[in-house]
């Protein structure tokens, strides 16, 4: 089938080469691309952050894992790289259920836990570099045979081909009308150091992260609702900072490399669903939040199959 895709983030890309490979003639039309998407700026560890329904996101979730593990170690895409993380809590709780889908998941032991909480633990999971890895992207899918156009869309009618698959992000407001989603507007700080492992408390309200790259470790973070200021802001830098320092203290400031900006593409619930616009098919994938590389591949196979069913 001839497929137009909208959209040229992390979502758009690994749709479009999945579609590719599934032998479907892919056009991808975006007003963004690389290193100017939302997708560049993620931070970026496997963790289903900030997104629901979790029935289908656990399942995403795992799907990408393994994806990602795969790419990093049978086909030695460098940028990816399996790493340590602690998530550390206030109360006892029940692990989250995708934990029992991948291959290491445990329950801290007290002395591990940081100072200040009561609970935590333990995953070894994927860490991708965006730089890096969205360019490697592109290139699967051009070298696939897909072909990308840079242009803003108005109307899924001026595009060619039998379905069109929308990958838009945060853009479903105003391309789809959707009120239902809104920016979380996210910090983040580069520093050279090297936490060893990653910390983290994943409350939205308090939100901090520890992401050891390879080049660098990214310091988090900030989960402002309805906030469109692409702007870096001094206090949130010192925010960030000061809460990374509370869970990492040998923390040193003369590290830091850069800061930068990013709007998260939340919406109550992913929208990853068929429509039908003026008898042609919209398939929607977009809405992904805090998370939509951890679910990326597990969304664009998920495509497939809905393209299968026409
Ligand atoms: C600070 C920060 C840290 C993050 N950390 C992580 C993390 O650790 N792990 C994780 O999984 N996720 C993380 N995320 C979330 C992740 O970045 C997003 O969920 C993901 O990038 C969404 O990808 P997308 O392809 O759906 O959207 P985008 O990357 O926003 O791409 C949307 C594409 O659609 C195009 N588009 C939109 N409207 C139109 C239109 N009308 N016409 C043509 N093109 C259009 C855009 O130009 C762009 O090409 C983080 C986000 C931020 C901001």
């Amino acid at each position: 089938m001839e497929i137009s895709v909208i959209g040229a983030g992390v979502s758009g890309l690994s749709t479009g080469i999945r579609l590719l490979e599934a032998g479907h003639s892919v056009h991808i039309f975006a007003e963004k691309v690389s290193p100017e998407t939302v997708s560049d700026t993620a931070a970026a560890w496997w963790y289903p952050f900030l997104v629901e329904p979790l029935n289908k996101t656990n399942r995403w979730s795992t799907e990408t894992f393994y994806e990602l593990q795969r790419l990093s170690e049978e086909e030695g895409v460098s940028c990816i790289n399996m790493r340590f993380g602690r998530e550390y809590l206030e109360e006892q709780c029940e692990p989250p259920g995708w934990s029992l889908e991948i291959p290491h998941f445990r329950i801290l032991e007290d002395e591990e836990i940081a100072s200040g909480f009561s609970f935590g633990w333990e995953l070894q999971a994927p860490v991708i570099e965006m730089h890096l890895y969205m360019p490697w992207l592109r290139n699967r899918f051009l070298d696939l045979g897909g072909a990308i156009t840079i242009g803003r869309i108005e109307d899924f009618t001026e595009l060619p081909g039998n379905i069109v698959v929308n990958c838009c992000g945060l853009g479903g407001i105003e391309l789809c009308d959707d009120d239902s989603m809104m920016p979380v507007r996210g910090q983040v700080v580069y520093t050279t150091q090297d936490p060893g492992y990653g910390r983290f408390d994943q409350r939205p309200e308090s939100l901090i992260y520890t992401i050891p790259r390879r080049d660098v470790t990214v310091l988090g973070g900030t989960a402002q609702l309805g906030d469109w200021d692409e702007n870096i802001r001094e206090e949130d830098t010192e925010l960030i900072l000061r809460k990374c320092e509370s869970l990492w203290p040998e923390l040193d400031r003369s590290k830091i490399i850069g800061v930068s900006v990013g709007l998260r593409p939340s919406r109550k619930e992913v929208r990853l669903e068929t429509e039908l616009i003026s008898d042609r098919t919209v398939i929607h994938n977009y809405g992904h939040g805090g998370a939509g590389v951890t679910l990326s591949w597990g969304c664009a196979d998920e495509v497939v199959r809905l393209v299968k069913n026409q």
